[in-house]
C-alpha cells in the first residue's frame, strides 16, 4: 500500500472535477491528487456516442484558464449561424491538454487515472494490484452528478428472443444492416439519434420514436454568448413569463413567443431537462410522424414492443436504439461545503462546468463554510415542466447573492465559463457607444432588468399557486 499526502483529494476528472481544480490551482498554493476510473480526463465524454457534440457553445465550456474552440460561427449545417459546438474527441483532447500541460506541469497536481476510489482516502488501480492510502485535508466528490450514459449500462427493459437493441454508440456501424429503427427515449440523446439517421438519408417513415414524455426544449439561438440572445430571451421568455395568469398560461405564452420549443405543438409537455435544439433541427425532428406515446418500454421480443400503456408490432429487421435513461439522474441536494468534504453540484441550471468553476473560486476565496454554502445553493438537474420555473427562480436568487460579493462579482464578469461575461463585455461596448449618443440601447438594458424582476415575482406567485392547489 502506497501512502500519499495532499491538501485536496479530488474524486473524478470529468468536466466538473477539472473546472474545480483549475480554480484551486489559480487561487491557492494547495496540492491536489485526482483519482478517476477512466484512463484519461473528460469523464462521460470518453463513453459518449461518436457523433455527439456539446449541446451548448464551446465558448463557455471547459475550464476557466483555457479557451475551448475558436468562437467560430458555424457556416453550414443545422447549427448554422450559431457558435461552434465541440465534438466529444475535441472535449477529451482539450481536457487531456489541460491535465498534461497545465495541471501536471504546475507540479502541484498528481493524477491517478484508471483507479477506483473506495472511500476513506483509499483507492486502488484497475489495471494492477497497486493500492493507495491518502491523508488529505479535504475530499472533493466530483462524481455526484452521477452521469449515466446508455453505453455503460444494460437497457432499462427486458429483451426477449432475438430482438436487436443497441446503445446509440453503435448506430453508425449497425445502422446499415437494418430496415427500420425504433428510437427509445425522449431526451437529448434520442434527439441526436433521430437527427443522425435523418442526416444520413434514412427516410422518416423508417423511424419510429417512442416518447414516454414530451419535453420542453430550449432554442439554442437563445443560449448564445451574445447581446442578441438577451434580446430574444427578453421577448420570448421574460416578458411573456411576467404576464402569465397561471402555469398553463405561462407555458402557453412562452411557447407562442418561441421561448420554449416542442416536437408537437398539439401535445403539452410534462418534462423539462434542458435539451437544446436549433429551429432547423426541430424542423427535421418534426418529419418523424410515427411517435408512440404509450409510456416507457417494458420489454421487446421478436414481434412486439410492450409498453406501459399498450404494445406495438416490431420485427427482426428493426434496430431498437436505446436512448432511454436519465443522463443526469436527479439526486437530492446536499450541502456543498461540509467541513472536510466538498460535494460538487450545479449552482446554475444545467451549467455544470460553470458551477464547478464557481465552487472552486469560492473555495479558494472564502473561509467560512456557512458563508460558502449561503453563496452556493444547489440547483438540482430539472426533470419536470415545473422545474423550469423552480430552477429559473433558484438561478435568480443565487445570482443576486453572488453579485453582492465584490470578489465574486468580478469573477463572474471575467470568467469565460459564465456566458454572461461574454455578453457583459459586449454590453460594455454598447454602453460606451450609447453614451456617445450613437445607440439607444441603454433603455433596452434597463427594460430587461425590470422585466426580469417582474418575471421573477410572477414565477414565485405561480409556484405558490401550484403548491396550494395540491
Ligand atoms: C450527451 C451529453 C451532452 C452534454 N452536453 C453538455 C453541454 O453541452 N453543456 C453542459 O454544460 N453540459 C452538458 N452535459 C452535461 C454534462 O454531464 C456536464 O457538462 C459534465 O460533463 C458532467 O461532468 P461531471 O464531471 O459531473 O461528470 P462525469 O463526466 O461523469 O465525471 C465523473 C468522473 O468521476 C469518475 N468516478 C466516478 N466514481 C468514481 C470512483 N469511485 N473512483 C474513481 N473515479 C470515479 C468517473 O469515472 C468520471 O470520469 C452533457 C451531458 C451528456 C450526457
Amino acid at each position: 500500500m502506497q501512502q500519499l499526502e495532499t491538501d485536496y483529494l479530488v474524486i473524478g476528472s470529468g468536466a466538473m472535477g477539472m473546472a474545480f481544480c483549475d480554480e484551486l490551482i489559480a487561487g491557492t498554493n494547495a496540492s491536489i491528487i485526482i483519482v478517476d476510473k477512466h484512463h484519461q480526463p473528460g469523464g462521460h465524454w470518453n463513453d459518449a456516442y461518436p457523433f455527439v457534440r456539446l449541446h451548448q457553445p464551446s465558448a463557455f465550456y471547459g475550464v476557466n484558464s483555457k479557451k475551448l474552440g475558436n468562437n467560430t460561427i458555424d457556416a453550414t449545417g443545422l447549427n448554422k449561424g450559431l457558435y461552434e459546438l465541440a465534438t466529444n474527441s475535441e472535449v477529451c483532447g482539450y481536457f487531456d491538454q489541460v491535465m498534461q500541460r497545465q495541471f501536471l506541469s504546475s507540479g502541484r497536481v498528481r493524477y491517478f487515472p484508471s483507479c477506483e476510489y473506495l472511500g476513506n482516502g483509499q483507492f486502488s488501480s484497475l489495471l494492477s494490484d497497486e493500492k493507495y492510502s491518502v491523508s488529505f485535508k479535504k475530499e472533493v466528490d466530483a462524481t455526484y452528478m452521477n452521469v449515466v450514459v446508455p453505453s455503460k449500462r444494460p437497457p432499462p427493459f427486458f429483451l426477449e428472443g432475438n430482438a436487436k437493441c443497441a446503445p446509440i454508440n453503435e448506430l453508425p456501424v449497425l445502422g446499415k444492416k437494418y430496415n427500420a429503427f425504433v428510437i427509445v427515449g425522449a431526451g437529448k440523446t434520442a434527439i441526436d439519434a433521430v437527427l443522425f439517421l435523418l442526416k444520413n438519408d434514412v427516410k422518416p417513415q423508417k423511424i419510429s420514436w417512442i416518447m414516454p414524455r414530451d419535453s420542453w426544449i430550449l432554442d439554442r439561438a437563445q443560449i448564445q454568448p451574445t447581446f442578441e440572445s438577451i434580446g430574444m430571451a427578453l421577448t420570448s421568455q421574460i416578458i411573456p413569463g411576467s404576464q402569465s395568469e397561471d402555469i398553463d398560461d405561462f407555458f402557453d405564452k412562452i411557447s407562442k413567443a418561441g421561448g420554449l420549443l416542442r416536437i408537437d405543438d398539439n401535445v403539452k409537455p410534462t418534462m423539462y431537462r434542458c435539451s437544446t435544439v436549433t429551429k432547423a433541427e426541430l424542423e427535421q425532428l418534426k418529419r418523424v410522424e410515427n411517435v408512440i406515446r404509450k409510456g416507457r418500454v417494458k420489454s421487446i421480443n421478436d414481434t412486439e414492443i410492450v409498453l406501459e400503456h399498450g404494445s406495438i408490432p416490431t420485427n427482426l429487421e428493426t434496430l431498437h436504439v436505446d436512448c432511454a435513461g436519465d443522463g443526469l439522474a436527479k439526486r437530492p441536494s446536499v450541502p456543498i461545503f461540509n467541513e472536510r468534504k466538498i460535494t460538487l453540484q450545479s449552482v446554475r441550471t444545467c451549467q455544470q462546468v460553470f458551477s464547478a468553476g464557481l465552487l472552486g473560486y469560492v473555495e479558494a476565496s472564502f473561509k467560512d463554510d456557512a458563508k460558502k454554502n449561503e453563496l452556493c445553493k444547489p440547483v438540482p438537474h430539472p426533470n419536470t415542466d415545473i422545474d423550469f420555473l423552480r430552477n429559473n427562480l433558484a438561478d435568480v436568487i443565487n445570482r443576486e447573492n453572488w453579485t453582492k460579493e465584490p470578489k465574486l462579482k468580478n469573477w463572474l464578469q471575467t470568467s469565460r465559463l459564465n456566458f454572461e461575461s461574454h455578453i457583459l463585455n459586449a454590453t460594455l461596448k454598447i454602453k460606451i457607444l450609447s453614451a456617445l449618443g450613437r445607440l439607444p440601447f441603454l433603455r433596452k438594458l434597463n427594460k430587461a432588468d425590470d422585466a426580469q424582476q417582474k418575471a421573477t415575482e410572477n414565477m414565485r406567485r405561480l409556484l405558490d399557486l401550484q403548491m396550494s392547489s395540491r
